[in-house]
């Protein structure tokens, strides 16, 4: 009875393996030249949503620190450092908040 269990087991694991390279080799020839055409047509297909995204980029984009200016350590805005009123441990306060 057991054997009767174990044969049609090993022959499905054998099938299915065989089935999984079968697939893998199908892929691979589907991979070869035609793929990166698809993919180069997606690309182009999101270009115009991806307009859009680019002009939020712009708007959010921070600008880097000059080394003429600080960030206040209590409104975490970037100022001029004429605007600094007071430093604290390293940390600079604007006038606006002191
Ligand atoms: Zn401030």
């Amino acid at each position: 009875m057991a054997t009767d269990y174990d044969a049609p087991r090993k022959t499905e694991e054998e099938l299915s393996e065989d089935s999984i390279e079968e697939l893998k080799s199908r892929r691979n020839d589907k991979n070869s030249g035609k793929v990166d055409e698809d993919e180069a047509e997606a690309a182009e297909t999101f270009e115009l949503p991806g307009a859009d995204l680019s002009h939020e980029e712009l708007t959010v984009r921070v600008l880097p620190r000059q080394a003429d200016e600080f960030t206040c350590a209590s409104c975490y805005l970037v100022k001029h450092r004429s605007q600094i009123a007071t430093e604290k441990d390293g940390l600079f306060y604007c006038v606006d908040c002191v």
